[in-house]
């Protein structure tokens, strides 16, 4: 499903609740449609297997080992003869354990949530639809163009800043109209949940676990969102306040796990930590992006004196011999293994490391 060669770009923006849908829920051969997280638990302590419906369920995002399913039966992969595909017992699919990487799951939230990283910019407006906002703002701008300068410098400034704003409003809605996102959708009512591979869990000790901040997050998140959900069904006789109360923790941790922060304090954990949110892992130099996806740093460096080389040409400059070895040595590794020298990059390496005088040939033919 995910292939490298299909994945050519990557976007960030806002979807659909029926994108979010598709992504999430999955139905089974029995017609069974399984995606919710309802619990928030992780794995069973004791048994150290997924729980049913929680934050790791097999049923929702796939076997943790291949073909097998949560009872530990086993089925062949892709066996068109066997049937069904899942597990009747457990409702676990009998797939490759890869589609922990990418399966989601989804949160019916209790209550809408505002993705607050998007919607400041556009809550003060209260309009629902670019096209009538985009016009408004138009009139509005032409107005004031019109209006001659009064000579205040105060009230001046104020048009000023007034057509300032109309103008990125008109941007952020060419924006929404260009794009075909629709605002409503800055509002939530179900929540993503990442791929379990992507927001792993590990043992280190017997007792002692490192988890993602990520799962601390959604934990909390279904916690409040459960306790909102029951104030709301359960009992008749809640006091307002109370679920008001409930609803902005809600709003809190989902804010939480968008960007933590962007609404005063920061979520913290038991050791006052600050959690790692879901921009805080794309955004920066250290995020998704810059770090794995735009460039790839290398361990080869080298330093050297500058000294005058009469010799060489104007645009040209020389290298110590180890240094050019070191620099260009993925280049070297790719020709000793294209000329079956070394058959793989280890033992071009140890190649290398041994007598590095062989490798010059090499390395002055890339580097000419
Ligand atoms: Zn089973």
């Amino acid at each position: 499903m995910i292939d490298r060669y299909i994945h050519q770009q990557l976007r960030i923006g806002l979807v659909s609740p029926q994108q979010i849908s598709t992504w999430s829920k999955k139905i089974l051969p029995n017609g069974e449609i399984v995606g919710e997280v309802t619990k928030p638990y992780t794995f069973h302590y004791k048994t150290n297997k997924p729980e049913k419906d929680g934050l790791f369920c097999e049923r929702i995002f796939g076997p943790i080992k291949s073909g097998i399913c949560a009872c530990g039966n086993y089925r062949v992969i892709g066996d068109q003869k066997e049937d069904p595909k899942f597990c009747e017992q457990c409702g676990v699919e009998f797939v490759d354990s890869r589609i922990r990487r990418y399966q989601m799951g989804y949160i019916k939230l209790a209550y809408p949530i505002r993705n607050e990283k998007l919607s400041s910019h556009l809550i003060q407006s209260g309009c629902p639809v670019p096209d009538m906002f985009l016009d408004y703002s138009l009139v509005e701008w032409k107005e004031l163009e019109e209006e001659e300068p009064t000579g205040n410098e105060w009230e001046d400034r104020k048009v000023g800043r007034r057509k300032d704003f109309l103008l990125r409003r008109m941007e952020l809605a060419k924006h929404f109209i260009r794009t075909n996102i629709e605002p409503k959708w800055m509002v939530l009512c179900l929540l993503p949940v990442l791929p379990p591979e992507l927001r792993p869990i590990y043992h280190i000790d017997e007792d002692k676990l490192v988890t993602s901040d990520i799962n601390e997050i959604y934990r909390r998140i279904i916690y409040r969102n459960n306790t909102l959900t029951d104030l709301l069904t359960t009992s008749i006789a809640t006091p307002e306040e109370l679920i008001i109360s409930q609803e902005k923790l809600l709003q809190e941790a989902v804010d939480a796990l968008l960007d933590n922060g962007i609404c005063g304090q920061p979520m913290r954990d038991d050791h006052n930590r600050v959690y790692k949110s879901l921009s805080d892992v794309i955004e920066g130099k250290e995020g998704r992006v810059r770090e794995t996806l735009l460039g790839k740093r290398v361990d080869y460096s080298g330093r050297s004196v500058i000294v005058v080389g009469p010799s060489l040409a104007l645009h040209r400059c020389g290298l110590p011999r180890e240094i050019a070895i070191e620099l260009f040595q993925a280049f070297v590794i790719r020709d000793l293994i294209r000329k079956h020298l070394a058959s793989n990059i280890g033992v071009a390496k140890s190649q290398i490391q041994k007598k590095k005088t062989d490798c010059m040939g090499n390395t002055s033919e890339n580097s000419g």
